[in-house]
Formats: structure tokens, sequence, C-alpha cells
């Protein structure tokens, strides 16, 4: 699921039920490669701007190089394109009658647009990746605006934009970089006259001021403490989001642990974890056994110190060790709340139910998993009940 990125946690067919599609007729005036944070390469086309369903969309993704084989999508095409709920429009099919004579079919690039660097495809893989790692912008811009996104440093000041302005100006290079801002800024004393020689002076950047300088440098201070889930999402480990860094932080309870068992490669606490597959597991180990992450993360902690993890998971509730599944709409709290009101009472939330399951929750307009619960002889309770048995 990984790979379509956008497609990550609903399934498209999910949402086309929910939200009827919406479709129209434009021109694709061009396709564009995109180099995400691991180097992928992902198609886009720049569509003449058309009104789908009441929103104005002006570009489609392509998904993969074999899509735009299978559908034989061209530059110049006339294209349908659909737009569902609020999933990235998306080509469904060209119209090869309204193409144009001198039409040529799409090459895709074999070698990065943004570093010159050789995109590779490993057999089974249908992403094309950039082989320039940290030497590519591209992929060290997204790296670093990933690392100070809202659920890693969460450093404000820090946008999308300052982030390639000052990756550009050779600024933040590394994450480590944005610790060091504030001591390589230079002195209020230093002459005007001799900008540049004797510290970054950003509050003479055009758009910046003292204040909002002094602001960012407050923010950056402010991380300097970072807690472990966060620091773990925040390195940027294929195929490890938020979730997934929380659980190893949850499992390991230091950094030093996590990383000791990682180079090592002692994977059997780590493929234990619920959640965590084999392929995932392997992007771990790989991720701390490469040497340029093994010195930007000795470089970071020179500057910041991360907390070890301390699980407030109860195991002295009524819910401590049990399984449970929610079914049906709850009336006093969302599902997300109801979920983490039972994680943290030590409970496990499960999808589906089965033997193992403790007690299904039943909200209104419950469906095939009461009846479930009712066929395997689980006990169910109802949203009242459940709230009264986290109180207990
Ligand atoms: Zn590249």
């Amino acid at each position: 699921m990984n790979r379509l990125g956008f497609l990550t946690r609903t399934p498209r067919w999910a949402i086309a039920h929910k939200f009827p599609a919406e479709q129209a007729l434009t021109r694709i005036n061009d396709i564009r490669i995109q180099v995400g944070r691991t180097g992928a390469l992902t198609p886009v086309a720049d569509l003449e701007p058309i009104n789908v369903g009441g929103v104005l969309v002006s570009h489609a993704t392509l998904h993969n190089e074999d899509e735009i084989k299978r559908k034989d999508i061209r530059i110049g095409d006339m294209a349908v394109v659909q737009r569902a709920g609020d999933v990235i429009p998306q080509v469904v099919e060209i119209k090869p009658d309204k193409r144009p004579a001198d039409s040529k079919p799409f090459e895709f690039p074999t070698i990065c647009p943004e570093c010159g660097a050789h995109a590779i495809r490993e057999e089974n893989e249908a992403i094309r990746r950039c082989t320039g790692g940290l030497t590519c912008p591209a992929q060290a811009k997204e790296r670093l605006k990933h690392f100070v996104s809202k659920d890693a440093f969460d450093i404000i000041g820090l946008g999308d934009k300052v982030i390639e302005a000052f990756y550009d100006d050779g600024i933040i290079k590394h994450p480590a970089d944005i610790f060091t801002l504030e001591e390589r800024n230079g002195s209020e004393n230093d002459d005007l006259f001799t900008y540049g020689n004797e510290g970054l002076h950003l509050e003479r950047r055009v758009g910046w001021g003292k204040l909002s300088v002094n602001n960012l440098f407050k923010a950056i201070r402010a991380r300097r403490i970072v807690s472990l889930p966060r620091f773990i999402y925040a390195l940027g480990i294929p195929q490890v989001g938020s979730a997934t860094a929380l659980l190893l932080a949850q499992n390991y309870g230091t950094f030093d642990a996590l990383q000791h068992d990682m180079m090592l490669r002692e994977t059997a606490k780590l493929v234990a974890i619920d959640g965590i597959g084999g392929e995932m597991g392997n992007d771990i180990v790989e991720f701390f056994n490469e040497q340029h992450n093994i010195n930007e993360i000795d470089k970071l902690r020179q500057y910041i110190e991360v907390e070890n993890y301390v699980d407030e998971r109860r195991n002295d509730s009524a819910l401590s060790g049990k399984t449970l599944v929610f079914t049906g709409t709850l009336e006093k709290m969302t599902r997300a709340e109801a979920k983490a009101l039972a994680q943290k009472l030590g409970a496990k939330v499960a999808g589906s139910v089965s033997a193992h399951t403790d007690y299904v929750v039943v909200g209104v307009d419950a469906g095939s998993k009461a009846k479930k619960a009712a066929e395997l002889g689980i006990k169910t309770l109802s949203e009242t009940e459940f709230i009264a048995i986290t109180e207990l």
C-alpha cells in the first residue's frame, strides 16, 4: 500500500463508495516527475485546469511507470480525470482518437530529474528510485521537511518554503544544522558591511526580521528535548510512520536499546512486535546499518536529548490485557477517542471479531461484527457499559 503513497490509509474502493466520483475531460499539458523523501520518482500530470464536481483540478497523479504504460498516457492527450472525496485526482483513461498526430509514447526517465543520479527499479517493485541518497537535493529537502513536520520535531517557523530556501543557500543541509543555526547566526554587533563574513544574520534576509528570527530560535530551543516516538519518526526510516514509531518506543524504551539491537541485526524482539512485518523489519535494520544514517544520528545527539519512553498504559485496569473490537457508531465519543482510551487502559483494539476477542463494544447501527460476537458467544458491551468499565 505504501508504494501508492497517498492511498496509504483508506482503500480506494472505500472512498469511492462514500463519495460519488466526479469525472471530466481535459488535456494533459505535461508529465512531471516528482522525487520524494525516499527517492521515489512519482509521475504527475499537469492538466489544462478544469472544474470537476465544483473543484478546480490542475494536476492528477499517474501513480507509476507501469500505469502510464498500461494506459498509454502521453503529453498532449485528452484524458478523463476523476476526483473522489479528498483523494488526489487521477486519470481514468485517455481518448486515443483525440490524440495529436505527432504524439509519442511517454518515456519514463532512468536518471533522477533533480540530481542526475541513476534511477533504478528493483525487481518486483512498482517504483523507480533515485540512487543519489542524501546527495540528491530533492531527497534531502523532503527529509528535512519530514524532520520538522508536525508529528516529528514540529518546529514552527521552518515551513516547506523556508526549508527549500535554507537548503538552497547552504544554511541547512542536514537535520543537525537546525540546532546550530542560532550559534552560526552571528552577533548583533556585526557590521552590516561585512555581511556574509561573520555569521548567517537570518534577520537580514528578505521577509525576516529580528522578531521572526528570535521566534524561530525559540521554537528550535524548545525541541532540544524530544520524545522517543517523535525522534524515531523524524529519522524517516522507510515504512515507519508515527504509529510504528510509537510501537518501537513502547517495545524498546530507549533509543540506545533500539539502535543497539538494530546495529547488531538482532531482530527477535523486533519481528515479535504485533504490527511490524518482516519487510518493514528489514528496512529498519538496514536503516540503522547505513553509515550516513549512523553519522547523522551521532551528530544530532550532540545537540538534542531523546527522552526515554515511559509507558503510560495501565496494567491494573479492568481492560488491561483484554482485546476489544468496536462496531457501530458511538454517541458520546468518537471511535478514535474510544480506541485511545481503551489502549491507555492497557487493552488491545482489534479490527475483527475472533475467538481471541474479549469484548465487542456495540454502537448504533452495528453490523456483522455484533452478529459474529453472538455466534462466538463473546460478551458485548453497550457504549454506556464500556464507559462504566473504563471507570472501574
Ligand atoms: Zn535524485
